[in-house]
């Protein structure tokens, strides 16, 4: 890019000006929004974590998931409720050694060795919070002042697309807090502000807003504007694609005692608790970093790279 290119270009990038980061960044794999990443857009993923590593709360306990979830806790969290059309499931082959090779082998006849399988007890992860919940149940009431985590874990959901800022395989990076609803919502005031100091620390053009989840169906609706109404989701947006529709990089939620409720946490003072988190999409994060400073790492703005300890 010339200077004067650079001083034309907007915060934002066409589909095509993405096509081409896409090509430094991800090799495909023969499945929209399932790429492998190349060592340059890692680089600056781990960086990004490490950065959010630096801001972590002091007392928070750190845990990382694997990509999979126990199917109950998927839907005693009320996911079928909100989202199944999001979510996947483990599926595999189930019965003795003759009914499995009997299913699989129909595949080499032409046939469809999928009509066999079998739900297993596993789902794969839609974010990184769900197992937090019944974890802290377990332990008793939570102490006096709440408790933090800090916990990540690559997440799946069933929204295909071209664009790069929605994979169906991504990373989510988390932190939680289970509490009073003071605490909560203290926790999330403390952390839009934290956020917001973040994205301008990395050069990110940006702005929290109200927002509501994309509940499913009639009902959904309902729901989303229940959420707006009593500001129960923010996120913080970047203009990746388009400024009129820009991307959600992070997301701030107070649930309320839903959880609570569910597990059946109590408070130390015995209420139903209340619990928040903060999500950092890393992989929308990365995408946005690239498309908003372009390729070449070297020539991005000295404070960025300090930041990201690449100096
Ligand atoms: P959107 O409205 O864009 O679908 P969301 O409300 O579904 O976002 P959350 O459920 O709050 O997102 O997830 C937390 C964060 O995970 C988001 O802020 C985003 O950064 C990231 N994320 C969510 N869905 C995707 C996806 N399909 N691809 C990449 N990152 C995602
Ligand atoms: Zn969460
Ligand atoms: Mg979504």
């Amino acid at each position: 890019m010339t200077l004067i290119d650079k001083n034309l270009a907007h915060a934002h990038k066409s589909d095509e000006a993405l096509g081409e980061i896409a090509k430094v960044l991800f090799r495909p794999m023969g499945a929209d929004g399932v790429y492998a990443r190349t060592a340059l857009y890692e680089d600056i993923v781990d960086r990004m974590a490490a950065l959010i590593s630096r801001l972590r709360e002091p007392d928070t306990e750190i845990l990382r998931f694997p990509p999979v979830v126990s199917r109950h806790i998927v839907e005693k969290s009320g996911y079928l409720k909100s989202f199944p059309n999001l979510l996947g499931c483990v599926c595999s082959l189930h019965g003795t050694e003759r009914e499995i090779r009997a299913a699989a082998d129909k595949h080499e006849q032409g046939g469809d060795w999928t009509e066999t399988l079998k739900p297993a007890e596993l789902v794969l992860a839609p974010a990184a919070c769900y197992p937090v919940y019944p974890l802290v149940a377990a332990r008793g009431a939570v102490a006096r002042g709440g408790v933090k985590f800090d916990v990540a874990c690559d997440c799946f959901r069933r929204e295909p697309s071209k664009h790069l800022d929605r994979l169906q395989s991504f990373r989510m990076r988390e932190y939680v807090c289970i509490g009073t609803p003071e605490e909560i919502t203290d926790f999330r005031t403390r952390w839009v502000a934290r956020a917001q100091q973040l994205a301008d620390t990395l050069g990110l053009v940006q702005n929290v807003a109200p927002a509501s989840d994309p509940f499913f169906g009639r009902t959904g609706q309902m729901m989303a504007i229940s959420q707006l109404q009593n500001s129960l989701k923010f996120e913080l947006l970047v203009p990746v694609r388009s400024n009129e529709e820009p991307t959600a990089c992070m997301s701030f939620n107070y649930h309320q005692d839903h959880f609570g409720e569910i597990w059946d946490i109590k408070t130390a003072g015995g209420i139903t608790a209340h619990t928040g988190c903060v999500a950092f999409g890393m992989d929308r994060l990365a995408v946005a970093m690239f498309a908003q400073h372009g390729t070449d790492i070297a020539g991005w703005p000295a404070s960025i790279r300090r930041a990201l300890m690449l100096d």
